[in-house]
């Protein structure tokens, strides 16, 4: 016979398959491969595909076809070696990241997160547009995770916790993890009710898209109208949108990693959260995660004059010329009780 014989071992004597009979099975398997790699890719252009909620943790799994979008972006900035450099582009990258910081942390974090101040329904739209410009998916997606990290840090099922699950995991691992592709609307029923964010929720690549072919057009221009500025439209495309955004989402991420690993504890918090000026720098006052901890209520993260956060300083701004209002201050008595030991 030149055919395998396949055995199923029932306990009470074999039973011999058909290969026919199980074909059906590995064709099922198959299929449901096929089914998820489809939904995967699909994701990249409407995340919508992905049913919306949270799968039980522990899950560990990459889910590389949808990841494959974000190691791309990474790839890109080698092309700086055949583009080389001008100090227009590294001008715009600088301008682009401290820009998109400002929305990650002014309004991703401090408004959709914690909701720390007030604004209108025009003005919540914008900051929504411009902190996705930073390529961190929606701003659902974005409060619902972090909402959770805050509901559980540093307890096992926080997503990204470097105390629990290391640093790699913390850093980068949690955002390729199937797990955590979805949004949990769940946590999010304040944002969910706005038609329009949820439109940029779903399709969460549209505005990086946008944002990253106008820059590659604004060099071509440029390349024609204005020659003296010595820059081209490759250059626009990986210094303005490539390295500025992946230096942007390491800067972010070293929020999640970084500042639950080094740095000073202030309060007594039930998590490893740590205050850092270094960090706090980089990212424009978000290094003050002890503090933040401590207290999440405030739209300010340094609590003291001389703890530096340049987010609070453009927020303040914003709301002397009224386009937001109603700052979360950080009440005396809460910054005063708490503290460890010095
Ligand atoms: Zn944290
Ligand atoms: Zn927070």
């Amino acid at each position: 016979m030149g055919t395998t014989q396949l055995v199923e071992d029932t306990g009470t004597g074999s039973v011999h398959l058909n290969p026919a009979t199980i074909a059906p099975a590995s064709a099922q398997k198959k299929r449901s491969r096929w089914q998820s790699l489809t939904k995967s890719v699909g994701a990249w252009f409407d995340s919508g595909v992905m049913p919306e909620g949270v799968a039980e943790f522990p899950d560990f799994k990459i889910d590389w076809w949808r990841t494959l979008p974000f190691i791309l972006l990474h790839l890109s900035c080698l092309t700086v070696l055949l583009v080389g450099w001008s100090w227009v582009a590294v001008g715009v990258a600088v301008s682009l990241y401290v820009i998109r910081m400002f929305a990650i942390t002014g309004f991703y974090h401090r408004y959709f997160s914690h909701r720390t101040f007030r604004t209108s329904r025009f003005m919540q739209f914008v900051f929504a547009v411009v902190g996705n410009s930073s390529v961190q998916r929606g701003p659902l997606w974005w409060a619902a995770h972090h909402r959770h990290h805050h509901r559980h840090s540093d307890e096992n099922r926080d997503q990204h916790s470097a105390a629990r699950h290391g640093f790699l995991w913390s850093h980068i691992g949690w955002i390729m993890s199937k797990r955590n592709f979805p949004t949990d609307i769940r946590g999010v029923q304040d944002l969910a009710k706005f038609p329009e964010l949820r439109f940029l929720d779903r399709f969460d690549n549209l505005v990086p898209l946008v944002f990253g072919v106008s820059l590659f057009l604004a060099g071509w221009a440029s390349e024609i109208y204005a020659p003296g500025l010595g820059t081209s439209r490759w250059q626009m495309l990986v210094w303005g949108f490539c390295i500025s955004t992946v230096v942007c989402m390491h800067a972010t991420f070293s929020i999640n990693s970084l500042t639950h690993m080094f740095g000073s504890k202030r309060y007594r918090s039930k998590d490893e959260s740590r205050n850092n000026l270094w960090l706090a720098l980089i990212t424009l006052g978000e290094g003050w995660h002890n503090n933040h901890h401590y207290y999440p209520g405030a739209a300010r993260q340094g609590f003291y004059w001389w703890e530096i956060d340049i987010t609070y300083y453009g927020l303040w701004l914003m709301s002397k010329i009224g386009l937001i209002w109603d700052l979360n201050p950080v009440p005396r008595e809460v910054r005063e009780a708490n503290k460890l030991p010095a």
